[in-house]
């Protein structure tokens, strides 16, 4: 298992990114997004909506927890940070092994829903507009595919 790391200049760069990530994705993909609070996981997000064919505006899910939209695949876009404090299953194997993609921000609370095979991303802020972004594919699901792209 190895990381790799992306280092971006603007807000632009990490939506291309992103964008470039999206567009390989497939169906049963998971992918965890961690960094501080605006690292960029939003902006990153939107650029990974964009590759998979979304043109809804996406947004920060904190308020509801789980946000659909509708592109070449459905993006689920999780923000569990408010199931801190307890175990509440909320039908994530339906939507890790479902027919669309999976982004979740705070995936250390719900750990043990998690599948084993994952993309693991983390945004860090550098200083002004620098952020690396680290990727860690775990399983081959993921391995083949983001060695091409990276
Ligand atoms: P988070 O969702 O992690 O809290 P946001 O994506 O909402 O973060 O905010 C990131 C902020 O940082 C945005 O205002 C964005 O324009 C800015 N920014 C500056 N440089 C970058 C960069 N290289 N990558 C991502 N965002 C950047
Ligand atoms: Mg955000």
């Amino acid at each position: 298992m190895r990381t790799y790391h992306y280092k971006t200049k603007s807000a632009e760069e990490t939506m291309f990114f992103a964008e470039k990530l999206g567009s390989i994705l497939q169906k049963g993909d998971v992918l965890t997004l961690a960094g501080d609070l605006g690292a960029g996981k939003t902006t990153f997000t939107k650029g990974l909506a964009k590759g998979l064919g979304i043109t809804r505006t996406v947004n920060s899910p904190t308020f509801t927890i789980i946000k659909e939209y509708k592109g070449r695949l459905p993006l689920y876009h999780m923000d569990v940070y408010r199931l801190e404090d307890s175990d509440e299953d909320l039908g994530f194997e339906e939507y890790f092994s479902g027919d669309g993609v999976c982004v979740v921000e705070w995936a250390v609370f719900i750990e043990e829903y998690l599948p084993q095979d994952r993309l693991e991303l983390v945004i860090s802020n550098k200083g002004d507009d620098e952020r690396e972004i680290q990727v860690t594919p775990i399983g081959i699901r993921y391995e083949e595919r983001v060695k091409e792209i990276m």
